[in-house]
């Protein structure tokens, strides 16, 4: 029996384009003769539109888009996750960002009782919220760099103090970021007033929430964690951003951002990499998969910058090609990633 995949994909979000290109990778390593593709589009205003079922690999990503298969109701309605015969046997919630990666999605799936792949809503939500996630890190005993946070409303009241607040504890550089988004989107660096004026603002575009981080310069190393309780590494690997940081442009556009695997790190320092992974990993009680991301300053320490719960996923992101060359190929990864997902619905029953 084939198993019934579900691609959940787009999504209202900013990081919409970039799962659109992650669905159309899997579409194309996904083997037709053990997997039937079902795929279920959520366009940038929020429509949920059930295209065909897929029996060959979609040939673009505006073949994904399914403009002429709307829904009779363009609304989420519960019958998507069902085929013909009945409900599918897994969902791929390929959405990065809010509504999609921080388990507004995985909650929904919990109700319908389907399996999914990756990360459960505590995980989801908590990896989605920087303030809260780096919380959660410094309670876990993960070093990290100091950071502050603030609600708009805070900031409205009297911005002056945010930013006295900023110079006085962090001081300049510093990086402003919404809380909950990804792939670099409203994060800025600032080395003054007038900037941090500036980014404050265009954070809060994004959020009701930012968080305010000490700059570091540090090397980037990060690693791929895959499994539930009995969670393995990947071998590391390094961004090394040809700008200034490593920004959306840098990360989506440009094509040209150095991804080195492995990282040349010791392998004592590998060592240390794969513990703290594992302990985020824990802290957070993430499943199915997370790529961790670490600064590894001058002095050789590791910080923990992030976990992402639904990482970049193309073939040429850094999760999957970290995988590859720890030997598990692209439409591996996928298939294990399925049976993750299966095994810890199994265990919840
Ligand atoms: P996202 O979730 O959008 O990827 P990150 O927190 O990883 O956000 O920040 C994006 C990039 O900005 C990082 O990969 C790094 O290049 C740079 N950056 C973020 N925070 C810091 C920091 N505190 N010090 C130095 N560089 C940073
Ligand atoms: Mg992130
Ligand atoms: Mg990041």
């Amino acid at each position: 029996m084939k198993r019934k995949i579900g691609l959940l994909y787009g999504g209202k979000s900013a990081e919409h384009k970039v799962s659109m290109q992650t669905a159309l990778a899997v579409t194309k390593a996904l083997n037709y003769d053990k997997f039937e593709i079902h795929p279920i589009y959520i366009t940038e205003e929020g429509e949920w539109i059930k295209g065909a079922q897929l029996n060959a690999p979609a040939e673009n990503v505006k073949a994904l888009e399914f403009t002429s298969n709307t829904l009779p109701s363009p609304e989420f309605s519960p019958t998507v996750f069902k085929a013909e015969e009945g409900p599918l046997d897994v969902i791929f919630p390929l959405l990065h960002g809010p509504n999609g990666e921080d388990g507004t999605v995985q909650g929904m799936l919990e109700l319908l009782n389907l399996p999914y792949v990756g990360n459960g809503v505590l995980a989801s939500s908590a990896g989605m919220d920087k303030i809260i996630m780096k919380n959660i890190f410094a309670q876990a005993g993960l070093a990290q760099v100091n950071y502050l946070s603030f609600i708009r409303s805070e900031w409205d009241r009297d911005q002056d103090n945010a930013y006295d607040q900023v110079e006085n504890d962090l001081g300049y550089p510093c990086f402003v970021k919404p809380a909950n988004l990804g792939s670099s989107v409203g994060i800025s660096k600032c080395s003054s007033r007038t900037e941090l004026v500036e980014a404050f603002k265009e954070a809060f575009q994004f959020d009701r929430k930012i968080i305010i981080e000490q700059g570091v310069t540090a090397r980037e190393i990060e690693i791929g964690v895959l499994g539930n309780d009995d969670a393995e590494c990947s071998v590391a690997g390094e961004i090394v951003p040809k700008k200034d940081f490593y920004d959306y442009k840098a990360k989506y556009e440009d094509g040209d951002t150095g991804l080195v695997i492995p990282a040349e790190i010791t392998t004592e320092q590998y060592e240390t990499l794969k513990e703290l992974a594992i302990k985020a990993y824990k802290a957070l009680d993430c499943s199915g998969l997370v790529r961790a991301d670490f600064f590894l300053t001058s002095d050789g320490k590791f910080l923990i910058n992030e976990v992402n719960t639904m990482p970049g996923f193309t073939p040429f992101s850094m999760f999957p090609l970290m995988w590859k060359h720890t030997g598990v190929e692209y439409p591996q990864l996928i298939e294990r990633l399925v049976d993750l997902a299966i095994e810890r619905h199994k265990e919840k029953q």
